[in-house]
């Protein structure tokens, strides 16, 4: 008898990283997606001539990619060529101010020096102090397994109140730099994780020393080369991948999966199923709600998730040299910009905005003397029930007052809001990165990647360990691949 497919449930990130270590190890794996494409959230769109990334625009930790493709014994260089990003980002202030951040220590000294310059040395001190948090939870927190109580036995008692878990990230940020415009600078990082610097532990200051020391990578052509390249390599590893292919329900039995029926198609029985979809969407509508998987559910929806995005792709008219790869349009009370998102949940009436041109790069992405913009504001998730129809209007006038001004230059225009997030990904309530940062628990609170419920079923993707982001994904599908293969006796 043939060996039965472990089956994957999505053709994210965090899949198709499962799907490539399984197979690594001799596997039979099925890849089920429901969408014409794979890549989940890291989609891309062409359209009128422009082409955009859809999802991520930043890459960073790219020895996490590297690490996969050398399991298969690959060279990730020979499937995505990554250029360094000067500047990380270009950040524009209401009061005029324009900052460009580096990685390269001299030239963010300078940046720095002409903003306060007393801020450089606090700025070193900081970066030590982030390096420092990565030393100690990165083997814990972010490249091992879920942690546990006795994880803490592996961290030194002397390093424990060294990550800082106490205070929140802002606050830890004050006692570093003193200019609000640094102060703003270094708390935008909370979103890359959909959190908010005024609420999420100071621990999570790790992702400063990520970027800013180790560099943001852009793959050249685009974003989705990553997702294409994951493709490529499952399949020649034997991965089967079926797009337009999505799946209704994880069949169990006996508290054990026993394959997944596809919606108007087959039953296929699996060995074991990954879901790549988001976990609460996955015990509230893939699995047949007994009393355990009904509470867990509940459980799951109690979560605050992290925030959602309103996103436009923008095909402009005009070559935009003030512009950078990466820009930041700051708002001008952050705090109150955050109060809307995560308390009052409104749609922030002054948001920051983010703009990624990667024609900058790609001259191909849009048509001679025109740019495709990639235009990102933080948003609370769905449920908000928010009417943004108009909110367009309102980016577009405050990047007017940038002096940016592309209303009459905006030859194609396409609009996603939460609520297309979550249609599109099967994401609760549009929340890009699963369960928010905002506290000091969310490591710990975090659904793990195997099924407490169901034995045979285990996650990979955003909102299980160790959590959303592209490299962050990427290491879910190893720890679901590892969970997986150990629990099947297979080394
Ligand atoms: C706008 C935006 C900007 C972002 N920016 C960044 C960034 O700059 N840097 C960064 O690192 N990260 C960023 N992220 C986060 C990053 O994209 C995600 O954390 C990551 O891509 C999520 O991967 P995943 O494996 O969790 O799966 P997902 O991408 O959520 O994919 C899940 C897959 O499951 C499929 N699926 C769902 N239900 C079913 C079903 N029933 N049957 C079959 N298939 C199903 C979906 O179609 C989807 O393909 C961003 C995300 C968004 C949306």
């Amino acid at each position: 008898m043939p060996q039965k497919p472990i089956v994957i449930i999505g053709g994210g990130i965090g899949g198709l990283s499962a799907a490539i270590r399984l197979a690594v190890r001799g596997q039979r794996v099925i890849i089920l997606e429901k969408n014409p494409i794979i890549g989940g959230k890291m989609g891309q769109v062409e359209r009128d001539g422009f082409r955009w990334d859809t999802g991520p625009s930043v890459i960073t930790m790219r020895h996490v990619f590297e690490d996969l493709f050398r399991e298969a014994g690959r060279d990730f260089a020979d499937y995505v060529r990554l250029l360094p990003v000067t500047p990380l980002t270009r950040y524009f202030y209401p009061d005029g101010v324009i900052f460009d951040a580096h990685a390269d220590l001299s030239r963010m000294a300078n940046e720095i020096e002409r903003l306060e310059p007393r801020d450089v040395e606090g700025y070193l001190a900081y970066l030590a102090y982030a390096a420092r948090i990565h030393r100690i939870t990165g083997p814990v927190f972010i490249y091992d397994r879920p942690p546990r109580p006795s994880s803490f036995r592996r961290v030194p008692p002397t390093d424990w109140l060294k990550v800082d878990p106490f205070r929140t990230m802002s606050g830890a940020i004050r006692r570093f730099v003193r200019h609000p415009h640094m102060r703003q600078l270094l708390g935008r990082f909370a979103t890359y994780v959909g959190g908010s610097p005024y609420s999420a532990p100071a621990t999570l200051n790790v992702i400063a020393h990520v970027e800013l020391t180790g560099g943001v990578w852009y793959p050249q052509g685009g974003i989705y080369r990553i997702a294409a390249a994951m493709r490529t390599l499952a399949e020649e590893l034997g991965v089967e991948i079926r797009t337009e292919t999505p799946v209704e329900s994880i069949t169990v039995r006996d508290d054990r999966v026993t394959g997944v029926q596809i919606t108007g198609g087959d039953h296929i029985a699996a060995q074991a199923v990954i879901a790549n979809v988001d976990v609460t969407t996955t015990y509230q509508h893939l699995l047949s709600q007994t009393p355990a998987i009904t509470a867990r559910a509940e459980r799951l929806r109690n979560y605050q998730p992290s925030c959602s995005g309103f996103i436009m792709l923008l095909g402009v008219e005009g070559q935009h040299s003030g512009l950078a790869h990466h820009n930041i349009f700051f708002s001008a009370d952050y705090r109150r910009e955050f109060d809307a998102i995560f308390k009052t949940q409104t749609a922030p009436d002054d948001p920051t905005i983010y703009v990624a041109i990667t024609s900058k790069a790609d001259a191909d992405h849009a048509p001679a003397g025109c740019e495709n913009w990639f235009v990102l504001v933080n948003m609370p998730p769905t449920s908000a029930g928010l009417d943004l129809r108009d909110y367009g209007g309102r980016v577009l006038d405050k990047l007017a007052a940038f002096g940016y001004d592309i209303t009459d230059k905006i030859k194609s225009q396409t609009i996603y809001t939460p609520a297309d997030l979550e249609r599109m990904s099967g994401a609760w309530r549009g929340a890009l990165y699963g369960p928010s940062a905002n506290s000091k628990w969310t490591a710990f609170r975090r659904p793990h990647n195997r099924s407490r419920e169901v034995r045979g079923l285990y996650f990979a993707g955003g909102t299980t360990h160790p959590g959303g982001g592209v490299p962050m994904v990427t290491l879910s599908g190893k720890v679901a691949a590892e969970l997986l293969l150990e629990d099947a006796g297979i080394r």
